[in-house]
Parts: structure tokens; sequence; C-alpha cells
């Protein structure tokens, strides 16, 4: 996050590729790979390489609605890869914005979890 006051976290030094992760798709502001700790058979963080004040979905205000726009593109198409395990009947796609939600990154990411049917509510 260069335009921000917190400090960098690991997801910094997953797009630094100072730390390495399975990358799965990259364009110009956008970096997915899969999650070290999948949740399910298909995990998948995507996250803008720029963090630009959005540690988490809270912060997002005009300025980050085209990043937020491209995010939800990608994890769409993501969700539709089945080639990283993801299948027909869809897929869990989520932001955990906070402490109440599970949060422990704080760089706006979004989970697509997918591979097996899921309950909700979640817990
Ligand atoms: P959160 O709980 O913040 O919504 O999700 C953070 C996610 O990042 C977790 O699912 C966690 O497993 C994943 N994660 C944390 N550290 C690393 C890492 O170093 N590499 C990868 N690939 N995923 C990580």
């Amino acid at each position: 996050g260069q335009r921000d006051t917190d400090p960098d976290t690991i997801f910094d030094k997953i797009v630094a590729k100072e730390i390495s992760a399975g990358i799965v798709r990259e364009t110009d502001d956008i970096l997915a790979f899969t999650d070290i700790n999948p949740a399910a058979p298909a995990h998948i963080l995507v996250i803008p390489k720029n963090r630009n004040g959005l540690s988490r979905l809270q912060k997002a205000t005009p300025e980050h609605v085209e990043i937020l726009g491209k995010l939800m593109v990608v994890a769409g198409e993501i969700a539709r890869d089945e080639s990283l395990g993801f299948g027909p009947d869809g897929a869990r796609i989520v932001v955990n914005d906070g402490p109440a939600a599970g949060q422990e990154v704080p760089h706006l990411h979004i989970h697509v979890i997918g591979g097996r049917a899921m309950a909700w509510p979640p817990g």
C-alpha cells in the first residue's frame, strides 16, 4: 500500500514476488493466487496490487470504483474456471470486512471459494 500509512502486509510481499504463491491471474493492477489455508477444494484470493487505502472494504470511496469493479470481474472469471477446481454449481465469493468477520490480512481481498456445496448463513 503506497498511498496509505498502514504497514505493508504479507500480500505486498506476494505482489513483489518476494514470497511465492500459486498465482492464477495477474494484470497490471490485480493479482489472484491460491489461499495457503484453503477452506474448500478451490480457494483463490483476488487482491488489488496496490492497496491504496483499502485495508478493508469499509475504506472504499468513489476513487476506488474502478479497481473494485475490476476485482469483481476477475472474481467472476475465476469462479467459472473449472481448471481451478470450481464447478458449474457456483462458488462462495466473499469479503471479510473487519475482525468480527475474521479478517486477518489488512489488504482488501475477495475470497472465491468452491468445489463443494457450502452452507448459508456462514458461521
Ligand atoms: P482474511 O481472514 O483476512 O479474510 O483472509 C486472509 C486469507 O489469507 C486467509 O484465508 C489465509 O489463509 C490467507 N493467507 C494468509 N497468509 C498467506 C500467505 O502467505 N499466502 C497465501 N497464499 N495465503 C495467505
